[in-house]
């Protein structure tokens, strides 16, 4: 049989995964550890019923779009929605970026920006943060002035670091970048202001949003942007036909009744975050303001592998960041159940004497 390569520039590129190991705290990829509220679950059930499963789904997704904007206070053509905002920014980077065209990131910043970028074809340039993770003006216009990006990529709060982007630089950054600037804001629920504020008809200004982090259903994978209309326009032409399935549609539209639940939730994970942090605090690591559900730290005394394992060995996994660019030494662990975040805490208070 004939083996037949892939296209010579996937070839080099190393495949994006995160190690799922059976343990039983796993704090390692930024989930929700709580449930989805049971009330949803019934009303997902309930709509089983009904379903016309031999039909193919509402290809607008008219409904869930409608609830989306609603939410937003923007129009439903504001939104555009996907299986999961990977596929959301997969699709944008399909209809904007690709063979010719450039992609700017600012690291250490979201891994798959670069990748989806990689394998839509576009060339990806990369500027620094500042030592501290935030994002330097000067880098930045440097990046913006040098390669003209056609699509440029904020993250706020940034994974892996937690921190969210300066209001005024974010501003900045949209009104100098040439091409498309998109503001991925997964874990936008737990900061403290959204670029939401920014999107105009006359800007090309783009949010991306997720119901796998603080909505408790990375299972369904679904997200959505919120853009001026005719970027979701264009973004509807490219994107394959029927791609949304209906028991998503109403997933996700169900879900959006339970706001109050999913801030509670919110709320309850800020606490528990900053419980955490103060642990942190009086520990040798080092640590890094956190608007989101996780936290980056760096041991200061034992490396960081060492401390990866003997917390693996007390049944908690965290994310090794330690081999990243930029990330020399870094762990990252997503805030859990009061209960986890116990066993965490005292977990890491003994790897690291
Ligand atoms: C988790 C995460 C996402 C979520 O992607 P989905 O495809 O919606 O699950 C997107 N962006 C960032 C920065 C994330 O950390």
């Amino acid at each position: 049989m004939t083996r037949i390569d892939p296209r010579s520039d996937i070839k080099v590129m190393s495949k994006y995964h995160s190690p799922q190991v059976d343990v039983p705290i796993r704090l390692n990829t930024n989930e929700s550890p709580f449930d989805p509220p049971t009330a949803w679950l019934h009303d997902v059930n309930d709509a089983l019923q009904s379903i016309h499963w031999n039909r193919y789904p509402d290809r607008s997704a008219s409904k869930l779009r409608a609830a989306i904007a609603a939410r937003h206070g923007v129009s439903v053509d504001n939104v555009f929605v996907a299986n999961g905002s990977n596929e959301v920014l997969q699709t944008l980077l399909l209809t904007y970026a690709g063979a010719g065209r450039t992609v700017a990131t600012f690291e250490p910043t979201y891994q798959l920006h670069t990748h989806l970028s990689r394998i839509s074809g576009a060339t990806v340039v990369s500027g620094d943060r500042r030592e501290d993770f935030t994002l330097d003006l000067d880098e930045v216009r440097r990046v913006l002035n040098t390669y003209s990006p056609h699509v440029t990529f904020l993250c706020s709060p940034n994974n892996p670091t937690g921190r969210i982007e300066d209001r005024a630089v974010v501003d900045e950054v949209v009104r100098t970048a040439p091409g498309i600037v998109v503001i991925d804001e997964a874990y936008a629920e737990f900061a403290d202001w959204s670029a939401l504020e920014l999107i105009q008809e006359d800007r090309a200004v783009a949010v991306s949003r997720t119901f796998s982090k603080t909505w408790s259903l990375a299972a369904l994978r679904l997200g959505y942007l919120i853009a001026p209309t005719w970027m979701i326009e264009q973004m509807e032409a490219v994107v394959l036909p029927y791609h949304l399935d209906t028991f998503k549609q109403i997933a996700g539209e169900k879900a959006l009744a339970y706001v109050n639940e999913m801030d509670a939730r919110v709320a309850g994970i800020v606490s528990e975050r900053e419980r955490i942090v103060a642990h942190l605090g009086a520990l040798p690591v080092d640590t890094w303001p956190s608007g989101a559900n996780f936290i980056l730290f760096r041991p200061r005394q034992i490396g960081a592998l060492v401390v990866w394992q003997r917390l693996l060995e007390a049944g908690v996994l965290v994310r090794d960041c330690s081999s990243w660019d930029r990330l020399q030494g870094c762990l990252r662990v997503t805030v859990g159940t009061p209960e986890e975040n116990g066993v965490f805490m005292s977990a890491l208070s003994r790897a690291l004497s």
